[in-house]
């Protein structure tokens, strides 16, 4: 059965979905996006990716062309019409098509804007519960992995060369230190039981569900400490984990072939999945 899709003002079916082979998305990667999950048939921490969505479009100029509540708006609909209960909504901005190819921004045009639905198990996971497996790999990403856009070459390769290690995933390295994960933030917890993970900067994307599981570990009263921390400390954590928005949290259990504490899902990071989906779940509109 084919989708419902958004197209600039309209709700259509995907294979009647085009756009301009002059788009800049597609000739420069001159587009931003965000993956807000469905639970319930309800978005997710939905404010959180809008405000998001609204400072990677001021970062490189982008205007929207419809305010974020009419996106959350579109959003709903989609939903509905796709009967999307559990899963995610892919939603991205281009700066459009000036009909030609050239490098500066073009003046006048008008953003393109796409949505839809990918209908998906998020609770329901192998991955969940057996953990994943991860090799790490050079971060050679550019500068400002801060704004969220589709230039997403470079975690692609980190991907496949994942499948092609056959493990599950690839953490990525700068200078010795783990930035995040191909399309997750990264965290270890230490023998001590000390939870970390990279402090926020132009290194890495800043996680909305990072932001929320800082929060919830704090009221757990577990230690946190928002540090670079290097593939050695990682291969002697006594857990690691990922997170983003339609993972929650998926337990690390082996990094480079090495066995992450007990080669199970740790204690922490199902604590964190568990307290992560009520809120969720409980929050989601
Ligand atoms: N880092 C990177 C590189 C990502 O691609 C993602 C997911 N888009 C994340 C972190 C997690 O961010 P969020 O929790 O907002 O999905």
């Amino acid at each position: 059965m084919e989708r419902i899709v958004y197209l600039d003002g309209q709700f259509i079916n995907e294979s009647e979905a085009k756009v301009s082979i002059f788009d800049r998305g597609f000739l420069f990667g001159d587009a931003v996006y965000e993956v807000t999950a469905v639970l319930d048939g309800k978005l997710v921490e939905n404010e959180g990716h809008m405000v998001r969505l609204q400072r990677s479009c001021n970062e490189l100029q982008i205007s929207l062309p419809v305010t974020t509540e009419e996106i959350t708006t579109i959003q709903k609909s989609l939903i509905e019409k796709n009967n999307l209960n559990e899963g995610g909504i892919y939603l991205q901005v281009s700066r459009g098509s000036a009909g030609d190819r050239d490098f500066g921004y073009p003046s006048g045009i008008k953003p393109t804007l796409v949505l839809f639905t990918q209908a998906r198990s998020l609770l329901d996971t192998p991955k969940a519960v057996k953990g994943m497996k991860v090799i790490t790999i050079e971060d050679i990403r550019w500068k400002r992995r801060d704004i969220k856009t589709v230039g997403l070459l470079a975690p692609c390769m980190a991907k496949q060369a994942a499948i092609d290690a056959k493990v599950d995933d690839a953490w990525l390295v700068e200078d010795g230190y783990i930035t995040e994960g191909s399309s997750n933030n990264a965290y270890i917890v230490t023998q001590e039981g000390v939870l970390v993970t990279r402090p926020l900067s132009n290194d890495i994307l800043h996680g909305i569900t990072r932001k929320a599981l800082l929060e919830l570990a704090e009221k757990e009263k577990i230690t946190i400490e928002e540090r670079l921390f290097t593939v050695a400390e990682a291969y002697k954590a006594s857990e690691a984990f990922v997170s983003s928005a339609t993972t929650f949290v998926w337990p690390v259990v082996e990094i480079d072939g090495r066995t992450i504490g007990a080669g199970a899902p740790g204690q922490v990071a199902n604590k964190l999945r568990k307290i992560y989906i009520e809120l969720a779940k409980a929050t989601a509109e």
